[in-house]
């Protein structure tokens, strides 16, 4: 089965940009790219695609909003769709996500709330509104985090937000499966990207966060984006409902 069109929240940058030129890579030719802020970033993004032969549409919303910002990328994700010809979407990535380090003694409401709305509520508010656009046979593919199997006294509101998408997501994969819909997460260790921005270039830590992989080092968002490219493929077809671990063999 040939996959044509997916959205990727968050592709301005990080695993999700990568992830956007992995699948384009694959194939894919309409790429709805989600972006928060950055529009220099995303544009980059958009070029980089351009290069590789996809058409990239461009969808700004704040995902702190919830379900209007859900909403909003739905009908603006749908619009596009049908001005470029096409009937649907093949894969969703849900990559846009938010850190958000917390632990026990340091948890507020506002940022447990916004750690919430942006890692759980609206994707899940994104997946309700597209659900009626995906194609059958087609991927959503969203990215969690190794923490939701390992302790991080240290991330509390991000693992529950995570551990929340996981499950709703493993809820609905019954429902998708009816139409060949598979249903998937990743689930990445330390990555190089800016969500790590604020501490991985402390002396050490780079090396100290690496030595957690069995491969002595941290992950580059292309080695997360090649699981998500894949999960986002035919080739994939017999696997729903999982968390594939994407944490180079860490805590073994
Ligand atoms: P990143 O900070 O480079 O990218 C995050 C993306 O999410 C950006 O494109 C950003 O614009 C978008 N985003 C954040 N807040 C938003 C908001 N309020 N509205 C709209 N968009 C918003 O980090 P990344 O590592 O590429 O993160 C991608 C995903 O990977 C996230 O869900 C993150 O939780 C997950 N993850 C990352 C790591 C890691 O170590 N980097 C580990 C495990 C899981």
């Amino acid at each position: 089965m040939a996959y044509s069109t997916a959205l990727i929240t968050g592709a301005s940058r990080g695993i999700g940009a990568a992830t956007a030129a992995a699948l384009t890579s694959s194939g894919i030719q309409l790429v709805g790219i989600h972006y928060g802020r950055d529009r220099t970033a995303a544009e980059n993004t958009a070029t980089r695609l351009r290069s590789l032969g996809a058409t990239p549409v461009l969808i700004q919303a704040d995902l702190a909003d919830g379900e209007p910002a859900a909403a909003a990328i739905a009908k603006a994700w749908k619009q596009a769709l049908a001005e470029h010809g096409y009937s649907g979407t093949d894969v969703f990535v849900s990559n846009a996500g938010i850190n958000g380090a917390q632990s026990l003694a340091e948890l507020d409401p506002e940022t447990y709330a916004r750690v919430q709305a942006v890692n759980l509520t609206a994707p899940l508010f994104l997946l309700h509104h597209l659900a009626d656009s995906l194609n059958d046979g087609g991927r959503v593919v969203a990215v969690s985090t190794g923490y939701t199997t390992m302790a991080a006294p240290t991330h509390l509101a991000y693992t529950a937000s995570k551990a929340g998408l996981e499950g709703a997501l493993r809820a609905v994969t019954p429902e998708l499966a009816q139409r060949g819909i598979t249903v998937n997460c990743v689930a990445p260790g330390v990555i190089d990207t800016d969500l790590n921005a604020d501490w991985i270039n402390q002396d050490g830590a780079r090396e100290g966060a690496g030595r957690m992989s069995a491969f002595g080092r941290i992950g580059t968002p292309e080695d997360v984006a090649d699981v998500i490219a894949f999960l986002s493929s035919d080739r994939s077809r017999w696997i729903t409902g999982q968390t594939i671990d994407t944490t180079g063999g860490s805590i073994l």
